[in-house]
């Protein structure tokens, strides 16, 4: 089947990126009126083009309605509301306390810039929100913008790029599609800043290519998100909160519970309560089930496959079964599973296969989140707060949550990123705007006292040290 996304002509790049350049230099994106006047048009997209995009979703990633709305369309809406109503009170300038006692009479203001040009690069897992969520706050922060819409989920892309230069203004708002060869002229081109979401070894690709301009970078990355389920936990709701935040998009959500920690004498009995889970949300035949969706694409299926492969019955607790014409995995529990297991716990698993490692105790816990990189999110599933307290103050993560899973991640009051190999810089909110904005120190010094204020200046004598 041809693709539905026509590719950008790689010669035409230099030329889309120059342009949206001259249009920053004439300051149109500055204006205060036209940031909030594009805010409503990207709202009015939203809103006109809500069935293409739950279409092209479903077409792509076979996602149902329901997770499409809350994963990906509802936060960009609430992002805009919160961006319109905010923008005075974020754009003002700041007047700091002075320290300096020569400057006594004089302004300082940290005056809030747009960086300028700005590059989002987009991921295919949540292929509305992660390429539209940060443009929220790129044009909030007066910038002009670059999207890079990911190229694995092609229905989506081609959905956004043929209508939203329709609601958008096309001087300062321009989209370059395609794969590797077009991505790589684009990291070429000199940005202000390069705001990236997917993997950390294309994060290293970005990354380099930025430093050869000493452009300043967001990477939203991935990596082993664990839940660690404590002796206290309630059971049932834990099944409950873990199965959701597993198998939503089918697992590949970069901040999906990777694998669970729980004590050994308790694994059992968690198992039971998520096939009484999986069983209430997706029924005994899960590929018949709307509310369960699909592997991206063959090349992904085959890598899961190629993982679950390495399991039998003796591990495989709760499903195990596949459909490559579907692509279609069921959903899966591992359980036994060793923390340092070749195959499973080597890679981000970004699937609907969940492995149970078992464990003495939650500082064995502690000490196997510690001996990783530093995960995007921890979850941990306890009641007392001296239960979870501990484990918190004894690891690190992007973020993290007590008691549920993704859900930090819809509540945009929150700054969103990781830390480590799990990512640098966040946005969400007034964070976004922090991050597509350039804090400029700014002094406005009078011109009067140059009596008092020439004590400074050469030739330089004893009696003069006043400063
Ligand atoms: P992907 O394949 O869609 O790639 C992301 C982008 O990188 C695409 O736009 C693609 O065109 C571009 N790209 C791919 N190869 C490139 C190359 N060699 N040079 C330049 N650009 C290139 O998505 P993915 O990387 O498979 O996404 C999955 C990963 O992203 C997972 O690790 C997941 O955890 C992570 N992720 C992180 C977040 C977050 O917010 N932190 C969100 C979603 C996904």
């Amino acid at each position: 089947m041809s693709s539905p996304l026509a590719y950008t002509a790689i010669k035409e790049i230099p030329s889309i990126v120059n342009n949206l350049r001259n249009t920053f230099n004439t300051g149109l994106t500055k204006d205060v009126t036209f940031r909030k006047q594009q805010l409503k048009q990207l709202l009015m997209f939203m809103n006109d083009k809500r069935d293409d995009l739950m279409d092209a979703l479903y077409n792509d990633l076979h996602k149902h309605k329901m997770e499409s709305n809350i994963g990906e369309l509802s936060s960009i809406i609430d992002e805009c509301q919160y961006m319109i109503k905010n923008m005075d009170r974020l754009m003002k300038p700041v007047t700091t306390n002075k320290r300096f006692k020569m400057n006594a009479l004089d302004k300082t203001i940290i005056r809030k810039e747009a960086k300028g040009v700005v590059l989002v690069i987009g991921a295919w897992n949540y292929p509305v929100n992660l390429l539209l969520m940060p443009v929220v706050g790129a044009i909030a922060a007066g910038n002009c913008v670059l999207l890079k819409p990911s190229e694995v989920s092609a229905n989506t892309a081609a959905v956004i790029s043929k209508f939203l230069p329709d609601y958008l203004d096309k001087r300062a708002f321009s989209f370059v599609n395609g794969g590797v060869e077009e991505t790589t002229c684009v990291l070429e081109q000199r940005f202000d800043h390069i705001f990236y979401t997917g993997n950390g070894v294309v994060g290293k690709i970005v990354m380099k290519a930025a430093a050869n301009h000493l452009t300043p970078v967001t990477l939203e990355l991935g990596g082993k998100s664990p839940a660690v389920v404590a002796p206290d936990a309630d059971l049932d709701v834990t099944a409950n909160r873990l199965v959701w935040g597993k198998f939503f998009n089918n697992g590949q959500t970069c901040v999906a519970p990777d694998y669970v920690l729980v004590s050994k004498d308790q694994q059992e009995k968690l198992i039971v309560a998520i096939r009484k889970t999986l069983l209430n949300y997706y029924t005994a035949n899960p590929q018949k089930s709307d509310s369960y969706g699909r592997i991206i694409s063959t090349r992904q299926f085959d890598r899961l496959k190629g993982l679950l492969d390495h399991y039998d019955a003796s591990q495989i607790a709760i499903g195990g079964k596949s459909d490559r014409d579907d692509l279609f995995i069921e959903p899966t529990i591992l359980k036994s599973i060793s923390y340092k297991d070749e195959h499973i716990m080597q890679q981000e698993i970004f699937g609907p296969i969940l492995p149970i490692v078992p464990v003495d105790n939650m500082e064995q816990a502690i000490q196997i989140i510690n001996v990783r990189d530093q995960p995007l999110a921890l979850y941990i599933f306890a009641k007392s707060a001296s239960s979870y307290n501990n484990i918190l103050d004894k690891t690190n993560s992007g973020g993290a949550v007590v008691n549920d899973t993704l859900m930090h991640l819809q509540e945009l009051s929150l700054p969103f990123g990781g830390v480590g190999a799990s990512g640098m810089g966040a946005y969400h909110g007034e964070k976004s705007f922090e991050t597509f904005t350039h804090q400029r120190s700014t002094m406005i010094k009078s011109t009067g006292f140059e009596n008092v204020l020439a004590t400074r200046y050469p030739p330089y004598t004893d009696d003069k040290d006043t400063m």
